[in-house]
């Protein structure tokens, strides 16, 4: 039986994770300070035989018992409301936290995954965006806390491969949605689904024609799970759907499904938001055989359903 760390366990990702270790018939151990994860993520897996919680920050030494076979490293803010009201938690986590978590890789002997993003890219100058893309990061803006956390969590990542001969893996994550966001994460897909079910206003910030790329969680945790259990690649490997629209367009389609007639409000854009996103997943398609399989009305659904009860509607 495989022993395995998820940090940020009680978060979006981390819980479902946890759930396909468990289902893989890992022992899981999900640690989390809870900042931004939530026990009520995990709450059906407290009791299980192989699973275990431990409240922790990640940023403080990383004490596990007995063996571990692999790390999973998810801990962070990573709403761009999180990070900004989290700023030195998220360069933390991203920097000290990737340190400890690498630590107990080398001493443990495991493999280790980092948790990185399409933030990585930054506002990129090429599109869609390949694995070999530099990326075009603001250091000091405001987004700079999450963006360069990463970068150097990639950076030290491959320093622990490299120098110490540590088995990591490292996978870019892309714009993700599904059950256990949270509703005022703040992000674009919780704020459009509660905006719809309270009969608000849709909220674009800017012009709305800024694009991103939607992924199911389920392909997500799929494609992470088979890099995870791949062999011999260990720089970043994309994962994140292809399936690409406006901002706009993602509202209309909440209108769609809502049947109502929402007003949209425009609001000023974020500084440094992203114009565009869109992943190249030919690597992770070569690699690892993986696609993703949920199509935008099936993920969208399921996910409208899930805030809809979230909020006793
Ligand atoms: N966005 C928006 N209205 C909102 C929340 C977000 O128009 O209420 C936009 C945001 O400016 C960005 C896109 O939606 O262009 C996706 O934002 P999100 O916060 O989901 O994540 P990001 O991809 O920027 O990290």
């Amino acid at each position: 039986m495989m022993h395995t760390l998820v940090t940020g366990g009680a978060g979006f990702l981390g819980s479902h994770l946890a759930d396909r270790l468990i289902r893989e018939g890992h022992f899981v151990i999900c640690m989390d300070n809870l900042i931004t994860g939530n026990m009520d993520n995990i709450a059906h897996l407290i009791g299980h035989e192989r699973f275990k919680f431990i409240k922790h920050d990640v940023t403080e030494y990383i004490y596990v018992e007995g063996r571990l076979d692999n790390i999973l490293h998810f801990a962070s803010p990573a709403s761009p409301i999180d990070y900004l009201q989290l700023p030195i938690q998220t360069l933390k986590v991203g920097s000290l936290g990737t340190h400890k978590a690498l630590g107990l890789a080398k001493a443990k002997k495991s493999r280790f995954l980092l948790a990185s993003t399409s933030e990585c890219y930054g506002d990129p100058l090429i599109h869609p965006q390949p694995e070999t893309y530099f990326g075009n990061v603001n250091p000091i803006g405001p987004r700079g806390v999450y963006d360069e956390a990463k970068r150097f969590a990639e950076a030290m990542t491959m320093a622990y491969h490299r120098y110490h001969g540590v088995d990591t893996k490292i996978v870019r994550i892309f714009n993700t949605y599904g059950p256990r966001m949270r509703l005022n994460d703040g992000r674009v897909v919780p704020a459009f689904m509660s905006q719809a079910l309270k009969n608000e206003d849709l909220t674009i910030f800017g012009d709305g024609q800024q694009t991103r790329s939607f992924c199911f969680v389920s392909d997500l945790v799929d494609g992470i799970f088979r890099l995870l259990m791949s062999d011999n690649e260990h720089e970043p490997v994309n994962i994140g759907n292809p399936h690409e629209m406006t901002i706009l367009e993602f509202a209309q389609e909440v209108q769609k499904i809502a049947g109502s007639n929402l007003n949209i409000r425009h609001m000023p854009l974020p500084q440094d938001d992203p114009k565009v996103r869109q992943p190249d997943i030919t690597k992770a398609s070569k690699l690892l055989g993986w696609a993703p399989k949920v199509g935008f009305d099936e993920g969208f659904k399921a996910t409208y359903a899930y805030f809809k009860n979230k909020l006793g509607l």
